[in-house]
């Protein structure tokens, strides 16, 4: 197997804030504790967990718009974390990021054209011309129709906006695209049209993609492989077949049976997964799952599981696989 693309190791990212009146305290949130995976070229990897799992925060630290507190991030074997401001600009053209909200993300004061043409005018990537087809070229790819070039984000609907937010990722032809939660703001019937865009884009351009959703049967259609998260740390990595065919954290299992089957025919009865998340702020002691988890043993409220690797793709942290 070829190395990969990218190499994530013991990723951390810690902020402190101060909580409670009148008196306040420093806190420290715990938002992303020791990640590692890695990206193959041309792979759809998937980072998957509930709402303020850390998963969004790993994203923007690959990319340093939040700066990790320490960890390695390596693109073709480059220290990204160790960059200087010049040479950093260069990698993040490698490594573009798609966001959830394209509305807020595109400036509503600028036409489409002028939003896609600014970096390319920026970067000397061409005469007026070439930049003008080029523009016309990137929202052809995204299916977007040619007028579109002189229309402004408000008179487009939501799937139309994240097109748009995808042809803009594709401008400096990137390595790696990461998806922040890119359809879950868009109808059904929407989400499916933009992941089919993007599927075609990864197959045509062998772009490798950093999928992050709380949805499992998104990331279940778009990803190869994917690692599960649970506040702040991977709890499960593998592939897509062996998370769902044989999960072994009870957390995964617990949202692969919350995730619908696209099949009215199955019937599946639903757990609910027990209790609140705790806070990353204040993590419970032992392993983090504990409060929440149908399996729990006096061990697991001790000691926090080590990660065990099971093969090249496949680790799991919890008591149960020690
Ligand atoms: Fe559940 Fe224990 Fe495994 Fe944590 S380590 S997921 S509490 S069985």
């Amino acid at each position: 197997m070829s190395p990969p693309l990218l190499q994530v190791k013991s990723l951390q990212k810690f902020f402190t804030m101060k909580r409670g009146f009148p008196n306040p305290e420093t806190v420290t949130v715990r938002a992303v504790d020791g990640v590692t995976f890695d990206v193959q070229k041309g792979e759809a990897f998937g980072l998957v967990g509930e709402s303020g799992c850390g998963k969004s925060t790993v994203g923007r630290g690959l990319l340093r718009l939040i700066e990790p507190d320490c960890g390695d991030v390596l693109l073709d074997g480059q220290d990204v974390l160790a960059l200087n401001k010049a040479r950093l600009q260069a990698v993040r053209r490698r490594m573009q990021i798609i966001f959830q909200d394209p509305y807020a993300s595109l400036n509503p004061r600028r036409t489409v054209g002028q939003t896609l043409a600014e970096p390319m005018v920026v970067h000397e990537m061409g005469s007026r011309t070439e930049i003008h087809e080029r523009v016309r070229s990137l929202l052809n790819e995204v299916g977007l129709q040619p007028e579109a070039v002189d229309k402004f984000p408000h008179e487009f609907s939501g799937g139309q906006r994240q097109r748009v937010g995808i042809a803009r990722a594709l401008i400096f032809q990137p390595d790696l695209v990461i998806a922040d939660e890119p359809v879950s703001a868009l109808d059904v019937s929407i989400q499916s049209q933009i992941l089919l865009l993007m599927r075609g884009l990864q197959e045509k351009r062998r772009l490798s993609f950093i999928f992050i959703s709380h949805d499992l049967a998104v990331v279940r259609y778009f990803c190869q492989r994917l690692a599960v998260m649970y506040l702040g740390r991977i709890v499960e990595q593998g592939t897509v077949t062996e998370l769902f065919e044989n999960p072994l954290h009870p957390y995964t299992v617990l949202l692969r049976e919350a995730s619908p089957i696209p099949d009215p025919q199955v019937r599946r009865d639903v757990p609910r997964i027990e209790a609140e998340v705790p806070s990353p702020i204040n993590p419970p002691p032992g392993c983090y799952f504990h409060p929440r988890c149908p399996k729990a043993m006096d061990l697991c409220r001790r000691q926090y599981p080590p990660w065990r690797r099971l093969d090249a793709s496949r680790g799991v942290a919890c008591h149960l696989n020690g």
